[in-house]
C-alpha cells in the first residue's frame, strides 16, 4: 500500500519534535501536526518558563544575604516585566524549533489530529485525512484538576505563567516537584505562600533526607506547609477565593493553584478507533522500542506515562527514529534517570534512595551537612546536604542525593560515573576542587553509617 508519508507525528513537543527531525534527517517523508504552539509543554508552559521564573524568584535570597557582603539593596519587583521578557524568550525558542524542523525537511501542519486507523489520521480543522507507514503519538499530558465544587476558581501551571498580576497570597495544592517549585517562585516574588498536601511531606518517593531538607528550607523562606489535608471546595469571596479545607477550616487566599499531578493526553484522539491499548493509568502502553499494541503506531513522552521528563521524551523520540528509519533498533534505558526540583533549596537525585538501597543488600551511607559558604556572612541557617550511597564496604555507587545550591548541576555530572558503574574508589580518585560543595562527593572518608542485613548499624 502507498502512504502519503513515512511518518506522521502528532504533537510538536519534546518527543515529537526530536523524532520528526531525526527521521527527516534520515530521508523519511515526515509531517508533524501541532494543535497549539511548536515546542510543547517544556518550551511553552513547562521547564523553560518555569526555570526563568525560578531565576527571578532567587534574587530575593540574594538580596537577603547581600547585606553581609556589604551591599545595600533597595529592590523592587515588577511582574509584567518578567512575564513580558519570558514571553519574548519563549517566542525566540519556538521560532528556533520551527526552523529546526523545517531545516530538517519535516512538514509542519498546524491542526488538531485524530487517529482514524493504524495508518491514518484526520486533521480536525482542515477536515482531511493523511496516511503514513508509521504514526507517532507524542501528545504529552495536561494538569489534573480535582473535581471539587468551585474548581474553576483555581488555576494550574498552564495559567501561572500568564497571571495578570501576582496574588497577595497563594495556596498551592500538591506534593510533587511542580508544587515545590511554584511555592518557591511565588514566595521568592513576595507572595504569601501556603502549600497544602494530603501526604505527610512533599516529594514522595525521594530520599527521606531530601524531603526533610526541603521541608525545612521552604519553611525558612516563610512558606507555610499544611500536611494530611485536602481542599473540599472553593468559593469566590470578593477578590479572593475562600478555601474549604478537609479539616473543616475555611480560609481566603488571593489565588489557588492546583499542582495535583498530570494526566496523559489520550482522550479524544482516536486511540480506540486505531485499536491502541492503554495501561491501567490511562497512558499508552508501549514496549521497550516505544511501539504500541498496533505495530504501525508508536508513542513517546508523557503520553506513555513512563517518565514525565523532557530529556526522556527527547531520547524516546530519537530512538524511535533510529529504530524505524536508520535500521538501528534502540531501546531507552529508564533505569537510572537523574531528576531535579528547582525549588529553593534546590533538590536533585539519581539512583536508589537510602530506603530502597537498604532493601537490596548491605550498603554504606556517606552524608555531610553544612552551611553553604555563600550564606556564611549572613544570618541564614539553611544547610546543604550531600549523600552518597554505595554497596557495602565502599563498593559501587548506588545513589547520590543533594539539596542545596547547584544540586542539579552536580547530579548531572554524577550521572556520568554512575552510568559507568563507578565505585566509591572511582569517585575518590578525582582530585577535589576547593572551595566547592561538590568536592564533598570525592572526599568522604568513613561511612556515616551502614546497613547490614537490612538493619542500620
Ligand atoms: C510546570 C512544568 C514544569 C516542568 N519542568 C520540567 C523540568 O524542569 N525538567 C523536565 O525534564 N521536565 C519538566 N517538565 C515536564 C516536561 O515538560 C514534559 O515531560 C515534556 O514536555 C514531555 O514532552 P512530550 O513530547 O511528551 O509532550 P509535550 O511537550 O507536552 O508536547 C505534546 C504536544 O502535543 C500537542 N497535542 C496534543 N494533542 C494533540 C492533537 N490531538 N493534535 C495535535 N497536537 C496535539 C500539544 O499541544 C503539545 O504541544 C515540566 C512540566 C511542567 C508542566
Amino acid at each position: 500500500m502507498d502512504f502519503q508519508y513515512d511518518l506522521v507525528v502528532i504533537g510538536a513537543g519534546s518527543g515529537g519534535v526530536r523524532a520528526a527531525r531525526v527521521a527527516a534527517g534520515y530521508g523519511a517523508k515526515v509531517a508533524i501536526i501541532e494543535a497549539d504552539r511548536i515546542g510543547g509543554t517544556c518550551v511553552i508552559r513547562g521547564c523553560v518558563p518555569k526555570k526563568l521564573f525560578v531565576y527571578a524568584s532567587r534574587f530575593s535570597d540574594m538580596f537577603d544575604i547581600a547585606g553581609g557582603f556589604g551591599w545595600t539593596v533597595d529592590a523592587q519587583f515588577d511582574w509584567p516585566t518578567l512575564v513580558r521578557n519570558k514571553d519574548k524568550e519563549i517566542a525566540r525558542l519556538e521560532a528556533a524549533y520551527v526552523a529546526g524542523l523545517e531545516g530538517a525537511g519535516a512538514e509542519i501542519i498546524r491542526d488538531r489530529a485524530e487517529l482514524t486507523g493504524p495508518n491514518s489520521v484526520r486533521l480536525v480543522k482542515a477536515g482531511r485525512e493523511l496516511t503514513a507507514k508509521y504514526l507517532l503519538v507524542a501528545t504529552g499530558g495536561h494538569p489534573n484538576v480535582p473535581a471539587i465544587p468551585g474548581m474553576e476558581l483555581g488555576f494550574t501551571s498552564n495559567e501561572a505563567f500568564h497571571l495578570e498580576k501576582l496574588p497577595h497570597s497563594v495556596l498551592i495544592q500538591g506534593g510533587g516537584y511542580i508544587a515545590a517549585e511554584f511555592a518557591t517562585i511565588f514566595a521568592g516574588l513576595g507572595v504569601n505562600t501556603t502549600v497544602v498536601y494530603r501526604g505527610n511531606r512533599l516529594l514522595r518517593g525521594f530520599d527521606e533526607d531530601l524531603r526533610v531538607g526541603l521541608d525545612a528550607g521552604l519553611r525558612n523562606r516563610g512558606i507555610k506547609l499544611i500536611y494530611e489535608t485536602t481542599i473540599r471546595g472553593l468559593e469566590r469571596q470578593g477578590n479572593d477565593v475562600l478555601v474549604h479545607f478537609s479539616d473543616e477550616i475555611d480560609a481566603p487566599y488571593g489565588g489557588v493553584m492546583f499542582a495535583t499531578g498530570r494526566m496523559p493526553n489520550t482522550k479524544g484522539i482516536g486511540l480506540e478507533a486505531a485499536g491502541v491499548a492503554l495501561d491501567a493509568n490511562g497512558a499508552i502502553a508501549v514496549d521497550k522500542f516505544s511501539k504500541s499494541s498496533v505495530p504501525s503506531i508508536y508513542a513517546v513522552g508523557d503520553v506513555t506515562g513512563r517518565s514525565q521528563l523532557t530529556p526522556v521524551a527527547i531520547r524516546e523520540g530519537w530512538y524511535v527514529a533510529e529504530t524505524l528509519f536508520n535500521n538501528n533498533p534502540l531501546a531507552v534505558d529508564h533505569s537510572q534517570i537523574g531528576t531535579a526540583v528547582f525549588a529553593e533549596p534546590e533538590v536533585s537525585t539519581i539512583g536508589l534512595t537510602e530506603a530502597e538501597a537498604a532493601t537490596h543488600g548491605d550498603i554504606d551511607v556517606f552524608v555531610t551537612r553544612f552551611r553553604p559558604m555563600m550564606n556564611t556572612l549572613s544570618t541564614r541557617t539553611d544547610r546543604m546536604m550531600l549523600k552518597l550511597i554505595t554497596a557495602g564496604d565502599g563498593g559501587k555507587v548506588l545513589g547520590v542525593h543533594i539539596i542545596g545550591p547547584g544540586a542539579a548541576e552536580m547530579i548531572q555530572m554524577a550521572a556520568i560515573p554512575m552510568g559507568m558503574g563507578a565505585s566509591k574508589a572511582d569517585f575518590d580518585r578525582a582530585m577535589a576542587m576547593h572551595p566547592t560543595a561538590a568536592e564533598e562527593l570525592v572526599t568522604f572518608k568513613a561511612p556515616s553509617y551502614r546497613y547490614r542485613g537490612g538493619a542500620k548499624v
